[in-house]
């Protein structure tokens, strides 16, 4: 590790999911100079290789536009990251042999340049901490919706991590002591009824409550069902009713855990605006403790689908300084 931090001009942003990899040379201002996006498996291909290709070819660019110093390398990541060891301690099977995967040791030993790694809503919560909805705030929880729902704290301006990178699960939050058995053990949590995942599940079983023969036209598609809510469907409406509830309820408990001032929902399921944050704010009015709930904004997420990116490559300024700081007072202690 270096001792004095080199501010650079750019850094390169790596966005590790599931399906794909999105990567880019990322200003300081959050201005993006040139994007790719990769599938995370390709034919024969493990998915460092295509992080390797992917910050290759950015780095070629930086190189041939003059786009200046690269300060470093920073990566977000789907998984329980741990942030101390910079790798995967826990992923799912979406992409095989991920668990265990020592990224920032990997990414370092190819490339002289100082790498961070964290899980995916971290990084994007950095983003909106730092360019977003929560630019002034020091502290915040953030919400993402999609697919599943994932969620990170920061208090004091400090992202918590927790022991192993676990910290934040929000997704897992139970709002129901006796609700639906959840992927993760426990019963009842947010994930079960605003996971992507979850919606399609149960808009399916409130259709075939009504009738078999219509399940088969029933959409999967989270986007589709939210139109059926908004035209006043009364299958989709229970859904997205459960939905909100359940995130209503999330939300309370985690201003009355932290004391934020600002909780920032991103995702897609956020894109929907109003029609999701007006009844959710509702629903947190009425529940959430007077004292705490007076200061706290519940905002959409600003920077949109680059936020994960963005977050990724921000970690080499934000941490990249705290660090030289840190190492400054070390030097003068002795
Ligand atoms: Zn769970």
């Amino acid at each position: 590790m270096q001792d004095a931090f080199n501010e650079g001009a750019v850094a390169i942003g790596v966005d590790i999911g599931g399906t794909k990899i999105r990567a880019g040379l990322v200003r300081r201002d959050g201005a993006v100079l040139k994007e790719l996006t990769l599938p995370a498996l390709a034919e024969k291909r493990r998915v460092m290789d295509q992080v390797f290709l992917a910050i290759n070819t950015l780095r070629m660019y930086g190189e041939e536009t003059g786009s200046g110093t690269l300060a470093g390398i920073g990566v977000g990541s789907a998984g329980q990251i741990d942030f101390e060891r910079g790798s995967v301690h826990f992923a799912s099977d979406l992409i095989p042999g991920y668990t265990g995967m020592p990224i920032r040791e990997l990414i370092e030993k190819k490339y002289a340049l100082p790498v961070y790694v964290d899980n995916d809503v971290n990084v994007m919560a950095l983003a909106e901490h730092e360019l977003g909805a929560g630019k002034g705030c020091r502290h915040l929880v953030c919400l993402a919706l999609g697919t599943g729902v994932g969620g990170a704290v920061i208090t004091d301006n400090r992202l918590l991590h927790g022991a192993r990178g676990g910290a934040g699960e929000i997704g897992h939050l139970s709002v129901d002591l006796h609700g639906p058995r959840c992927i993760c053990g426990n019963r009842g949590c947010v994930e079960v009824y605003a996971s992507g995942t979850s919606i399609a599940g149960r808009y399916r079983e409130e259709i075939a409550a009504q009738d078999r023969a219509l399940m088969k036209e029933a959409p999967a598609d989270t986007r589709q069902i939210v139109t059926r809510w908004l035209d006043g469907e009364p299958a989709a409406g229970k859904v997205m009713e459960d939905a909100i509830a359940a995130l209503g309820s999330a939300v309370t408990s985690l201003i009355h855990v932290f004391n934020p001032q600002a909780v920032i929902i991103g995702g897609g399921l956020a894109e929907i605006g109003e029609p999701l944050f007006a009844p959710l704010r509702q629903r947190v009015e009425a529940t959430a403790m007077a004292s705490m709930r007076q200061e706290v904004r519940i905002l959409p997420a600003e920077l949109g689908g680059g936020s994960n990116m963005i977050g990724a490559a921000l970690q080499v300024w934000v941490y990249g300084r705290e660090r030289a700081a840190a190492a400054a007072a070390n030097a003068n202690e002795v």
